[in-house]
């Protein structure tokens, strides 16, 4: 059994999770082998304690989402129901399915997660949404931009675009 050099075996096996046999479903299998790999994910080899069938199990940590630092300075957990009102009212009359706002938000919280930061600031964000509505609809593009960035007129919705198709680039 190979030992996670950070927790010797110990953490790991107190957060083994129980997993019933992909088999016959019985609710207890027994942890054969442990690895580590290097992304922090845990693969574990387990034999059914029924009908001694073996399999794998991979365990991958969760990253957490950081906290978003709000214009007025504020910090706000990120709220998938506050940016999903958000995009809809960007999509309205759009041809942008409902898979295509969740799958949005997953790839904006994914991309979050990834920076690996404690806080963002709601530019972070705004900048991912208008990103990923950029490649599913020009409209509800510009519409998103409008409002999230309050832009009030015409020059300053040009510079908006200007600096993200440079971005682009
Ligand atoms: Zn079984």
């Amino acid at each position: 059994m190979d030992e996670n050099p950070i927790c010797g075996g110990y953490i790991c096996s107190i957060f083994e999770v129980k997993m019933r046999c992909p088999y016959c479903q019985y609710h207890d299998t027994k942890v054969i082998d442990t690895s580590h790999d290097s992304h922090g994910g845990i693969r574990r080899r387990r034999e059914c304690l029924r009908c001694k069938q073996r399999f794998s199990s991979y365990e991958r940590p969760l990253l957490a989402t950081p906290l978003i630092i709000k214009q007025d300075g504020a910090r706000e957990e990120f709220d998938r129901q506050k940016l999903e009102r958000g995009i809809r009212i960007a999509c309205a009359k759009r041809p942008v399915s409902a898979e295509d706002i969740e799958r949005l938000i997953g790839q904006v919280e994914v991309e979050l997660q990834r920076l690996g930061k404690a806080e963002v600031s709601s530019r972070v964000v705004g900048d991912l949404v208008i990103k990923g509505l950029k490649e599913l609809d020009q409209i509800a593009y510009i519409r998103y931009a409008i409002v999230y960035l309050r832009l009030d007129d015409l020059y300053a919705l040009r510079n908006e675009i200007d600096r993200l198709l440079l971005e682009k680039k």
